[in-house]
């Protein structure tokens, strides 16, 4: 069976194994629905999947068909994505499949369409959805992607096949950090702290390990500096909603550690080994207390930034916490 199209999905070897198994035995449902969190897998594991119904490749002439072979950066013409504009996923975007629907593929074999995140489907848009889903030409295979299961219209699901992406062992993590060329202690602690997430996991190993120097040096910068200079670090820290989720974890395992050892001074518990030397040098003048509020802090904003809450504000809450629970303890009088 050719499985090259999964070879860059970490994990999910059963979901992989089913598509598989449905693609040889011609049972392709019509309608899928994934569900997982964000960077679990499911785009790229939908994005495989559709490029293998869409193969062409004769055996007999050996030419790769569009599907194997799309250039960088080009979509094939008959795998359209659909995200939320904004907040939602609207009636007219689910009106534009509508009107492409009755028309024959372009270049491949079928028509898919990948709607990412239909827990954000206007109601419209959703009833409009459901219509097609009812009866979509042969040729049409829909695959819905959803962080939230329950936000989603149980006549939808129930047209659907579900599809569950859990989290991903650490070691089938570290593993594929390791054969793309991370090295094993890094590929071990990006493992370890990306919570399953494969998608974490490359960030972090790409760009993140960078992003992890740069939390610290503004856990560092907010420990030595005057209040006022708390508004750059807020500056530098309010970035994207996608970027936000990432620091504030970062951020939230660099406290966990200051915790940590500031409660015990054993290196071997730390997340982040390699800082050892920083992470002391942070906790030096902190109290216990402190750090742990501070901690419980950053859970709840990893909340309120979810809930759309006002990202500037929050950070200015948080920066300022930070340096009172790292800077010098007051003396008591
Ligand atoms: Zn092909």
């Amino acid at each position: 069976m050719n499985t090259k199209y999964f070879a860059d999905i970490i994990g999910h070897d059963q979901i992989r194994q089913a598509l598989q198994r449905a693609f040889a035995h011609g049972r392709v449902a019509h309608a899928y629905l994934f569900s997982g969190a964000e960077a679990i897998g499911k785009y790229k594991t939908a994005l495989a999947f559709a490029r293998m119904l869409q193969c062409t490749c004769g055996a007999e002439s050996g030419v790769r068909c569009l599907a194997c072979d799309l250039p960088a950066g080009q979509a094939h013409p008959d795998i359209t994505t659909v995200l939320p504009q904004g907040a939602t996923i609207r009636l007219e975007q689910i009106r534009e499949i509508q009107k492409d629907l009755p028309y024959q593929p372009r270049a491949g074999k079928q028509k898919i369409y990948i709607l990412d995140g239909v827990e954000r489907l206007t109601e419209q848009a959703a009833n409009s959805l459901l219509k097609m889903l009812e009866e979509p030409p042969a040729y049409v295979v829909f695959i819905l992607l959803t962080v939230n299961t329950y936000s989603v219209l149980p006549t939808i699901l129930s047209r659907c096949q579900h599809l569950s992406f859990q989290a991903v062992p650490a070691e089938d993590i570290a593993a594929y950090l390791r054969e793309h060329g991370c090295q094993e202690e890094q590929a071990a602690i990006v493992a370890a702290v990306s919570g399953g997430i494969p998608g974490r996991a490359l960030l972090w190993a790409e760009g993140g390990y960078q992003l992890r120097d740069q939390v610290i040096h503004c856990l560092e910068d907010l420990k030595h500096a005057s209040p006022g200079k708390v508004w750059d670090t807020v500056a530098l820290l309010n970035q994207e909603r996608e970027q936000i989720l990432i620091t504030l974890e970062l951020i939230a395992h660099v406290v966990r550690d200051c915790l940590v050892w500031k409660a015990t001074g054993n290196r071997e518990l730390l997340l982040y080994k390699d800082c050892t030397a920083r992470i002391a040098a942070l906790t030096e003048k902190a109290a216990l207390d402190g750090l742990l509020a501070m901690y419980k802090e950053l859970t709840a904003a990893r909340q309120m930034f979810l809930g759309n809450a006002n990202s500037r504000l929050l950070w200015e809450k948080i920066c300022l916490r930070i340096q009172d629970a790292l800077a010098e303890q007051k003396e008591s009088c």
